[in-house]
């Protein structure tokens, strides 16, 4: 089913390549101006083009997340260009080392929390207000599957995966009365370079393409999407209730 986003304004964090390049070309095709967020100029232009062929905008915000101080002047920077922002997909993400965690390495962890938790947390400070005051506030955070299971090795990843899932359902807690919705989601296994990284020896095409996963995670930013607090699973294709109640 697709959605109606004409003039809603969505900002997408790591839009260079892989799912966010996806969801914010879906975005755009639903009619969505789109802000892409990443630190590589030329997986920007790619989308920037690719969104044109598709008779989409973008604005292109070439941006290291570990720049907290640039992040809070970011809702600033919106609100005096557009005045609002519509949607929030926090998608940006780093896996680190696989390694037991005694061997992890201070500054890799201190790397992988930095982007994965930290700058999440400072974009929806500088975005929160924004977003409580569109008429269809929606916030997209990507978590992943291993912030539920066991697995070993993924130490510092599955630790952020779970901390970025929580941070959001307490945010949703604290804006369920607004008109704000916010949503994590699992993409699951996608055929991307952070799981080409995690996982070497595996088919890539034994895996979803991004733009499959992404035309699935597109529809929480839907104006008429009622739940929030919730984990939306792709390869499970339903809503998780990890604790909200309705
Ligand atoms: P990719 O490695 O393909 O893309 C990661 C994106 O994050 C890139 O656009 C990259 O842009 C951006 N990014 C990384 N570091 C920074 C930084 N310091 N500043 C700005 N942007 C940054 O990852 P995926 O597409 O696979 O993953 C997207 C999300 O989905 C992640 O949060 C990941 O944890 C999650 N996920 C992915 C799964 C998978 O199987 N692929 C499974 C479960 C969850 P640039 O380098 O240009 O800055």
């Amino acid at each position: 089913m697709s959605i109606d986003l004409n003039g809603r304004l969505a900002l997408v964090t790591g839009a260079s390549r892989g799912i966010g390049y996806f969801l914010a070309l879906e975005l755009a095709k639903a009619g969505a101006h789109v802000i892409a967020v990443a630190r590589t100029v030329g997986g920007l232009e790619e989308l920037d083009d690719e969104i044109r062929k598709h008779g989409g905008s973008a604005t292109l915000v070439p941006l290291d997340l570990t720049d907290f101080p640039a992040l809070d002047r970011l809702g600033g920077s919106i609100h005096e260009r557009w005045g609002k922002l519509d949607i929030m997909v926090a998608n940006a993400g780093v896996l680190g080392t696989i390694s037991p965690i005694g061997h992890v390495e201070a500054k890799t962890f201190e790397k992988v929390m930095n982007i994965n938790v930290t700058s999440t947390w400072r974009l929806i400070r500088s975005v929160d207000p924004l977003l409580r005051a569109s008429d269809a506030g929606r916030a997209i955070v990507l978590s992943s599957g291993v912030a539920h299971t066991a697995r070993a090795f993924w130490g510092p990843y599955a630790a952020s995966k779970a901390a970025v899932e929580v941070m959001a359902r307490s945010w949703a807690d604290e804006t369920k009365n607004s008109a704000l919705r916010v949503n994590s989601v699992n993409p699951g296994a996608t055929r991307t370079a952070m799981r080409a990284q995690a996982m070497p020896g595996e088919d890539p095409d034994s895996l979803p393409h991004p733009h499959d996963v992404a035309k699935k995670i597109v529809a929480l930013a839907d104006p008429a999407l009622t739940l929030t607090g919730k984990l939306f699973d792709v390869p499970k294709d339903r809503f998780l209730d990890y604790h909200l109640p309705d």
